[in-house]
């Protein structure tokens, strides 16, 4: 057997001879130099046999880690000659396994590189393999680019369980002192079964959700029976379209949303009062990074907190009675039963128009238009763990990668870390060696 044959395949390498090695075992670096073969060298150019050596041109090529020489280097010596076909040009000999846009890497170092940002930060992978972190976000770029085109749901997929989600993209910078900052959103349609992001679209509305549902075949479309939703018209308008079969429901991840965001306006309301007042007890309580505390569903609280917090009940009645409506409505969606849950939502209604607190009234409201939909939730039981899960994992990318500001870049990234757009659902196995006809 021939190892020299093994180590040219192992290191992606292919039509070259190995002339040494060099190791430098501290660094755990290896030097090959190869040359090409003289009789398999054809023209970069019009790809026929260069029949005259002209020079041998020596080239530093990065390659895949070879065991445990983590850094390879390859010393090839390419072939220039004279090209009958080009006029008798001096011609360079095509070298197929480095990459055409990645010059100073082989196909296989690329390709390993690129699997490891599947799951982890370009930046990680750059100190890892002791290459550029930009080139590698750039190469990043370009397989996904490349293996979108091939990107297929599996045959057998399950879509009876859908929702979809927004999460947000970026705060775009403020113009001037007076308009708003704008908020850029990218919307995701999830198969709960699976719970993957099956497609993705910037923005929030109607057409973002219709742009992903219809990634979908028709009668995929019809194979979806419940539909996880937040109480977002422009989605409901898109699924009632495409989607005949869907039962539409709010799942509790949103409305939990929904009631946390209620009570932390009002919070926020209190502490500005508490401020205006000179309250440093309620300040302190009020206070931002406090706000978890106040909805903790199970209270795991430390005996002092659940002292201040007490206290802070018989002082600030908005609060108090806040934390009702908060506790009264997770129990609320606690049921299984609709007529159960219709009870327990009658009594809410009564202790949010009691309360009179202006953050929960508009909830409120909202709760009533949507009340079918939540209702179907409790008819469904569905569980949220997976919309929270997949929500987090973005959340998680987005600061792993230090913000997004490419749209392109962030929605194919949530396909390759949440989805189908990576080589564990695309075979990219012989990319290795050489790319498919269209990318090389
Ligand atoms: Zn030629």
């Amino acid at each position: 057997m021939d190892f020299s044959d093994l180590i040219i395949k192992a290191l992606g390498l292919q039509d070259v001879v190995i002339e040494k090695f060099e190791q430098v075992t501290d660094e755990l670096k290896l030097i090959v130099f190869v040359r090409q073969s003289r009789e398999t060298c054809r023209c970069h150019h019009c790809d026929s046999p260069i029949l005259f050596v002209h020079e041998w041109k020596e080239r530093r090529i990065k390659g895949p880690p070879l065991g445990a020489f983590l850094f390879v280097e390859i010393i090839l010596l390419q072939l220039r000659g004279i090209c009958h076909i080009c006029n008798d040009r001096v011609r360079s000999s095509s070298i197929p396994f480095v990459h055409p846009f990645f010059q100073n890497m082989t196909l296989a170092l690329c390709e390993l590189a690129g699997r490891l940002m599947e799951e982890m930060p370009c930046g990680a992978v750059a100190r890892w393999l002791n290459l550029n972190s930009k080139t590698l976000w750039d190469l990043d770029q370009y397989r996904m680019k490349s293996m979108k085109p091939l990107m297929k749901l599996p045959e057998k997929i399950d879509l009876s369980k859908m929702s979809a989600d927004e999460v947000h993209f970026r705060t775009m910078p403020k113009i001037d002192s007076i308009t708003k900052p704008e908020i850029k959103f990218v919307t995701n349609l999830v198969c709960f079964k699976e719970g993957k992001v099956l497609a993705n679209s910037p923005g929030r509305d109607a057409r973002s959700l219709a742009t992903c549902l219809k990634t979908l075949s028709p009668e995929q479309r019809a194979s979806i029976k419940t539909f996880a939703v937040d109480m977002h018209e422009p989605f409901l308008l898109a699924i009632r379209k495409l989607c005949p079969n869907a039962q539409i429901c709010v799942d509790r991840f949103h409305l939990a949303e929904r009631v946390n965001a209620a009570f932390d306006e009002l919070r926020k309301a209190e502490f500005k009062k508490a401020r205006d007042s000179e309250d440093l007890f309620q300040q302190k309580m009020l206070a931002p990074h406090r706000r978890f505390v106040l909805v903790e569903k199970e209270k795991k609280l430390k005996k002092e907190d659940v002292k201040m917090l007490d206290r802070l009940k018989e002082i600030n009645k908005n609060i108090l009675n806040g934390m009702i409506l908060v506790e009264h409505f997770h129990r609320m969606l606690d049921k299984t039963d609709t007529i159960e849950f219709k009870k327990s939502l009658m009594l809410w209604y009564r202790l949010v128009r009691e309360a009179g607190i202006t953050a929960f009234r508009k909830l409120a409201s909202l709760i009533r238009k949507y009340r079918n939909y939540i209702e179907a939730y409790i008819n469904s039981k569905l569980t949220t763990a997976k919309s929270e899960g997949l929500n987090n994992k973005i959340k998680v990318l987005r600061r792993s990668g230090y913000g997004y500001t490419n749209q392109e870049s962030y929605l194919n990234k949530i396909l390759q870390r949440c989805g189908y757009l990576n080589s564990r659902f695309i075979n990219t196995n012989t990319w290795f060696w050489r790319l498919p006809k269209n990318l090389a």
